[in-house]
């Protein structure tokens, strides 16, 4: 039997996992006839979790349609901001502790294990807790347990979390959250917290916060200016991506 042939074309978000010749527009590609046009673009390195509306011959169709021969493909991006069927909550893999600590810093629901529990164990987690998984692995975006995955463009911290909150534009409750464990804060009465803390913290801050689930104890300390200019870009670029929309 004659291999069908497709002509396929790739939003630019995707050239980031496809081969350089695919990055110019319409290019031609052999299927086997059986073939699901969701696992052919998946099969060309694209995690069908980056893909948005699939587009033949004009005409929007599901990841289950099986290309024909002479059919013109367009794969788009997934739309930004991205709806989920729950509650916006993460499950960051083991390469991703910054952007844990920084979702967590805004108040974003952000579970990560600093072991690595392995592929299966993480979509089982995603799946059980209805948490959107975090990646750079590809491979894990491939596992079909996940409730929903996102794959993470950048390498660098900053890039990440604008990233995610430009995606899912989760909603923002900065300093209510551990960043250390992901339980919630609530107000400490410094008098309670005497034993836990040093003479030199206890005599210069009087606003304290501590951890329901770790027991860790938050301070306006050193660090805080640091932390105050990552919130307040995050809640600027939040503003400003309601106003657009
Ligand atoms: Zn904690």
């Amino acid at each position: 039997m004659e291999r069908p042939e497709i002509s396929i074309e790739f939003a630019p978000e995707l050239h980031v996992f496809v081969a350089g010749a695919r990055r110019t527009g319409r290019s031609p590609l052999l299927t086997d006839g059986t073939s699901t046009l969701g696992h052919v673009v998946e099969s060309l390195g694209i995690p069908l979790t980056e893909v948005g509306t699939l587009v033949v011959d004009g005409s929007p169709v599901r990841p289950a349609h099986i290309p024909v021969d002479g059919e013109v493909v367009t794969v788009d991006a997934v739309a930004r901001p991205q709806e989920l069927p729950g509650p916006t909550r993460f499950l960051l893999d083991v390469h991703l502790g910054t952007l844990a600590r920084r979702l967590r810093l805004l108040g974003v629901d952000a579970a990560y294990e600093s072991v690595d529990i392995g592929d299966a164990a993480l979509s089982t987690r995603s799946a059980a807790e209805q948490r959107v998984m975090l990646t750079r692995d590809r491979g894990l975006l491939r596992r079909r347990e996940l409730w929903a995955g996102a794959y993470i463009y950048s390498h660098r911290p900053p890039e990440q979390l604008k990233d995610v909150l430009a995606r899912f534009a989760p909603p923002l409750r900065p300093w209510t959250r551990c960043t250390a464990c992901n339980g919630d804060l609530r107000p400490a009465d410094k008098a309670t917290l005497h034993e836990q803390l040093h003479d030199g913290t206890e005599r210069s801050y009087d606003v304290f916060a501590q951890c329901t689930s770790c027991a860790q104890v938050y301070w306006r300390g050193a660090h805080h200016a640091r932390l105050e200019s990552i919130v307040e870009e995050a809640l600027q670029l939040t503003a400003a991506a309601a106003a657009r929309s």
